[in-house]
């Protein structure tokens, strides 16, 4: 990156200088990050957290020089601030708001949990292999703790839980995200009910087959170059919890996990990480490091993973398109299914146990269970040690059954190990706002399921980029989501989906 042997003369540039040289620091840290998820031997965790914890209180440090308030004080009052969506004002806008919420964050406190991310997500996998709640207890307890002082040093208005939520998804508030998800459960739980009424039931044994694992690598990279993830600028690799990471302007990191028995784990979670990467490698890569170069929150980050996963990847038509090749690839299995019934078997939709094999109609009751127990921890309405038991009792409440064992219950997502408090309803705004775009896209471009029949994908990727991708941070979410639909968040788009969806499916009145 030449910025950093440039000499700036303005404090703007300046000001981008040292933004660019931070990502130099950020996109290594994320490297390492990514190689602890899929590569580093067990052995390596300990020095590999020293080292997570040490570049981290480096890059705090950079990050929060008094410097760099300076020249932020002197821009915000100064021209080049005064549109705040204009290309310096953008950046100007965002800086200011991250180093405001980073100096006010003690630098003991950033060590501690960077480190404790590290050793909580180790030990969170052994506990959850062992089945043992036991085992992640004290650190769970030490991590709640520790985004309680996070949520009290950043400060908040209503909750604490504002504070983490504010994190993820710049100006969302927790009794906005509680109201849309009560409007979203109430119409969800009849509709869930209805299906389960129906008595109509895709055969799955077809799913249950024997597919090679190699065979579902070279079919899911097909998919996601498909629909327009960029291989040369991007991987895909295996892990126990499938994510996407971006160690570069171009180097996105795509996982996911095989089961040689159960097709659509590997085959989703593909699609869904390559939504991801789709709007990283459409973020503009000559902003890479600067806000109009990132991505603007995790709801809208969701929200493109969730539309080529669902959308998309879920439709008739995609399959219609993609079907044939699915029966040559996996041709001992599928040769004899015909198209309808791997289409419903892959929209099964039933109260299950695993958010990340849970269908599109009972995905967001998964998401309920969890925003509202972490409010609970974070307010200390709930004691850590009863937590298990709390998630059984939701489950029972929201979705009628309960875990057997903890594996399959509390344990079953790294959030929580990772210090991610707040990130989870994230994936509901996700959820909403890809119904939204999906339907603006619609009328827009005209009949995507007839593009999807004939195997065009880039029309849709190409008005996501224009209209979402390319603005990085220049617009907040809401601002973002009225500008391109017109209307603000909402229930009702997810909702007609779900209906349309499902109601011809399940023989629903
Ligand atoms: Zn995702």
């Amino acid at each position: 990156m030449t910025s950093t042997v440039q000499s700036p003369t303005s404090t703007y540039e300046r000001l981008i200088s040292h933004a660019r040289e931070l990502a130099l620091l950020r996109s290594t840290e994320s490297l390492l990050e990514w190689d602890d998820r899929t590569k580093l031997p067990p052995a390596g965790g300990p020095y590999r957290a020293e080292q997570v914890s040490y570049l981290a209180g480096f890059i705090h440090r950079h990050q929060t020089a008094p410097q760099v308030g300076e020249w932020l004080a002197e821009l915000a009052d100064g021209p080049l601030a005064a549109d705040s969506h204009s290309d310096t004002g953008a950046v100007i806008r965002n800086l200011k708001r991250d180093y405001d919420k980073k100096t006010k964050l003690p630098q003991a406190l950033v060590e501690e949990l960077a480190k404790i991310r590290t050793l909580g997500q180790q030990v969170w996998a052994e506990a959850r292999k062992a089945n043992d709640f036991a085992r992640f207890l004290p650190l769970l307890e030490r991590t709640i703790e520790l985004k309680r002082q996070e949520a009290a040093a950043l400060g908040y208005d209503d909750v604490p839980y504002d504070a983490l939520l504010d994190e993820y998804e710049p100006g969302e508030k927790t009794a906005n995200v509680r109201r849309v998800l009560a409007e979203l459960r109430e119409q969800l739980v009849p509709l869930v009910q209805a299906i389960v009424e129906s008595g109509q039931r895709p055969n799955l044994e077809i799913l249950k087959r024997s597919f090679p694992v190699a065979a579902q690598d070279t079919f899911g990279r097909r998919a996601a170059e498909l629909i327009g993830f960029d291989f040369t600028a991007g991987r895909l690799d295996t892990t126990d919890h499938p994510f996407c990471t971006t160690n570069g302007p171009r180097d996105v990191r795509l996982t996911t996990r095989y089961f040689e028995r159960f097709l659509p784990s590997a085959l989703f979670s593909t699609l869904h990480e390559a939504g991801h990467g789709i709007y990283e490698q459409g973020l503009p890569a000559e902003n890479f490091g600067l806000p109009t170069g990132e991505a603007v929150s995790l709801g809208i980050h969701e929200s493109q993973s969730r539309m080529w996963e669902n959308l998309v990847g879920r439709s008739r038509a995609f399959w219609e398109h993609l079907y044939p090749e699915a029966q040559r690839s996996f041709s001992e299995s599928l040769a004899d299914v015909p198209l309808d019934d791997f289409y419903f078997a892959i929209n099964d939709a039933r109260p299950s146990l695993i958010r990340v094999e849970a269908d599109e109609a009972t995905y967001n009751l998964h998401i309920m269970v969890r925003f509202e127990l972490e409010q609970a921890l974070l307010e200390d309405d709930l004691r850590v040690a009863d937590l298990p038991a709390a998630w059984r009792a939701k489950y029972r409440e929201y979705l009628g059954i309960e875990p057997p064992d903890d594996a399959d219950g509390v344990l079953q997502d790294v959030h929580w190990s990772a210090g991610l408090i707040g990130y989870f309803p994230t994936y509901s705004l996700g959820n909403l706002y890809a119904s939204q775009l999906f339907e603006q896209a619609q009328q827009v471009l005209g009949d995507l399921p007839a593009m999807f029949r004939r195997g065009e994908f880039q029309p849709l990727r190409d008005w996501l980029r224009q209209h979402l991708h390319q603005h990085g941070r220049r617009y907040s979410p809401p601002e973002l989501i009225e500008r391109i639909t017109g209307q603000p968040l909402s229930h009702d788009a997810l909702m007609r989906h779900l209906r349309n969806k499902f109601t011809p499916l399940y023989g629903l009145a």
